[in-house]
């Protein structure tokens, strides 16, 4: 089996979620226009860092989906999401804090680590560079809100962050957030992960495996009002039988689960 950080966190967010995704293969219909634009947006980064015109590759990614039935959100649009990330292309190379050596090396870089039972976990680094000359294992965020930068340390919990700490080695990890707001914004922030953090965080892996692999299922959403996490879980139709709230959010790919790692690439 291959697993990946995006495997691991669905199970721990809810065992049933998990079951309904990776084994009988549900998955979340692909229609939300601000993880599609996010897509168009990091291929517009590769393209920058590969000293291509890359306004014009994020405009060729995005016009793609012009025709699309996309759900934008309240008070956006197809031309307002394109507004807004030539705005931060533009922002991004005047700040010039980030520099990427042998891009064709050190962007998207796959990386596996092989796990106790046999089985090989998977991660997709978005960028290893450099910010304001030192080197930092980088993962690019597009959102339409700014990263909490309080209380200090609070990246350093970042499970996905320590996930990719632990599986690269690397302890400087960096988020770079791409705000796409009235007035666009770009956040650089910056965290340690400690030795004790990976070697916890490889413990979690493995006790999570071991309960998938015993097959432990149990629906587990975390509900404490108000933060029902059933809400916003795209398996709710299922678990509800509300066959036409499955058949607004969901597409069955059965079959699939072997390369499931691949999602990361869309987080
Ligand atoms: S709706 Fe709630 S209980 Fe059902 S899979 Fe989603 S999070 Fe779990």
């Amino acid at each position: 089996m291959i697993y990946s950080y995006t495997q691991i966190s669905q199970y721990l967010r809810c065992p049933r979620s998990y079951r309904y995704r990776y084994l009988d293969g549900w998955r979340e219909k692909d229609t939300r226009a601000a993880m599609v634009f996010g897509r168009c947006f990091e291929a517009a980064l590769a393209a920058y860092f590969s000293g291509q015109d890359c306004t014009a590759v994020l405009f060729k990614e995005w016009e793609a989906y012009r025709e699309t039935p996309l759900d934008f959100g309240k008070g956006s649009s197809w031309d307002k999401l394109l507004h807004q990330g030539v705005h931060l292309l533009h922002m991004f190379a005047q700040e010039d804090r980030i520099r990427i050596r042998q891009p064709g090396k050190n962007l998207q870089l796959k990386m596996a680590r092989s796990l106790p039972n046999g089985s090989e976990f998977v991660a997709y680094i978005d960028a290893i560079g450099e910010i304001d000359g030192q080197q930092y294992l980088i993962d690019w965020k597009t959102t339409s809100s700014r990263y909490p930068e309080g209380p200090d340390g609070l990246l350093s919990l970042d499970p996905q962050l320590v996930c990719y700490s632990w599986i690269s080695g690397i302890r400087d990890v960096a988020l770079v957030v791409f705000v796409r707001k009235h007035l666009p914004e770009i956040q650089y922030l910056k965290t340690s992960i400690t030795d004790e953090q990976c070697s916890e965080f490889g413990r979690l892996v493995e006790s999570t495996i071991s309960q998938i692999e015993a097959g432990e299922f149990l629906p587990h959403s975390g509900i404490r009002f108000p933060l029902n996490g059933c809400t916003s879980c795209s398996h709710l139709g299922l678990c509800l039988g509300n066959q036409p709230l499955v058949d607004s959010s969901l597409i069955r790919r059965a079959g699939a689960s072997d390369l499931d790692w691949l999602d990361q690439l869309m987080d």
